[in-house]
């Protein structure tokens, strides 16, 4: 039989003032903590997480992040860290600087901690680490050998934060379910290798409930930077239901089609969640499901504020051609195995214009 394995952050504390935590939770790997975040969040949170840090005896660095995550700023960090000592390292702030500092921790063979203070992806759960070059084109998604050793979510800070990240995360979480499904009936693997689990199918699936049944209060609540109960259930799907249904659950074509939008016109610059939430229109137009089902989960795309067409996600007007072009583009994805049916670039693009047909009928 083949083995099945299960990966999770070691520890995963959520609510409001968890960052107050930061100091205890770190005390006992050690008496130097490094934090890693880019300037903005290092000027707005630097002295209150080194406080943090000192109120519990430990002495933190505090390392700044400067512009795309590349395999250069990763080794300037490890620079500016010199020969001082690092007992673990601590990623704040964005996906960026998240993936950053688990890139570090990989260089210093050390734990990491990551406390998120935006929603706007799984990052801060998963193992993965996703690489750029200087022209921001992601050219590999590395891996830890194990995930975070703690995911610290202060949903006070995530309630401050523009709701545009909330929605993010919404969006990449809200395919999860959809895409392990995918994976479990196709013939591929999740990101460790091993076929989906039973454990992560029920997850995903908790996680789509979730974000069904709260995330227009979720919203709301974020709009009026107030944390209620629907927007703590929210963030604990965008964060940890996430990133655990995808790791321990797999990709399928929501994920894939990431591959052709970030290389098409416009489309390119939309956040990834935004990404994933039209993509995921495209999947279940691939899977054949039912016209209702489809203007169903756009109706709800657009009372939240999430795109379900091209224009919405940036991009006017596609051309037939461009739509034939980001098929074609996604054809490379490593994640198109996993699906209930073989995929070609013809009946992705048709998959498309069938989303896009759809969106101009939901509208009227
Ligand atoms: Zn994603």
């Amino acid at each position: 039989m083949a083995l099945r394995i299960f990966g999770s952050p070691r520890r995963y504390v959520q609510g409001p003032g968890a960052i107050d935590q930061l100091g205890i939770e770190a005390r006992s790997y050690g008496p130097s903590p490094v934090l890693v975040g880019d300037a903005h969040v290092i000027t707005m949170l630097g002295d209150r997480l080194r406080g943090l840090c000192e109120d519990e005896g430990l002495s933190p660095l505090c390392l700044t992040l400067e512009g795309e995550i590349t395999r250069p700023a990763i080794a300037r960090l490890e620079d500016a860290l010199g020969e001082q000592d690092a007992s673990l390292v601590i990623g704040v702030g964005g996906g960026k600087s998240l993936d950053a500092a688990k890139a570090l921790a990989v260089r210093l063979e050390k734990p990491v901690f990551t406390v998120p203070t935006i929603a706007s992806n799984d990052s801060p759960t998963s193992a993965a680490i996703a690489m750029y070059d200087d022209n921001h084109v992601m050219i590999a998604v590395d891996r830890m050998e194990a995930n975070p050793d703690l995911v610290l979510v202060d949903t006070a800070l995530i309630a401050q934060a523009p709701v545009t990240f909330l929605l993010a995360g919404i969006g990449d979480a809200i395919s999860k379910k959809f895409e392990a499904d995918g994976c479990q009936a196709g013939s591929g693997v999740t990101p460790f290798g091993t076929r989906p689990l039973l454990t992560a199918i029920a997850i995903a699936d908790c996680c789509y409930r979730t974000i069904r049944q709260h995330g227009m209060a979720a919203v709301a609540a974020c709009k009026r930077k107030e944390v209620t109960p629907e927007l703590e259930a929210v963030v604990e799907a965008a964060v940890l239901m996430s990133g655990l249904g995808f790791e321990n659950g797999g990709l399928s074509l929501a994920h894939s089609l990431t591959r052709g939008i970030v290389k098409t016109r416009d489309a390119m610059n939309a956040i990834h969640g935004y990404q994933i939430a039209w993509a995921l229109l495209v999947q279940w137009a691939a899977e054949e499901r039912a016209d209702d089902d489809i203007l169903d989960l756009m109706a709800f795309y657009r009372e939240i504020g999430l795109p379900a067409s091209l224009p919405e996600l940036g991009m006017k007007d596609p051309s037939e051609r461009e739509i034939d072009q980001m098929a074609e583009w996604t054809m490379v994805a490593p994640h198109l195995a996993n699906l209930d049916r073989p995929v070609d670039p013809a009946m992705l693009a048709g998959a498309i214009r069938r989303v896009e047909t759809l969106a101009g009928e939901e509208a009227r």
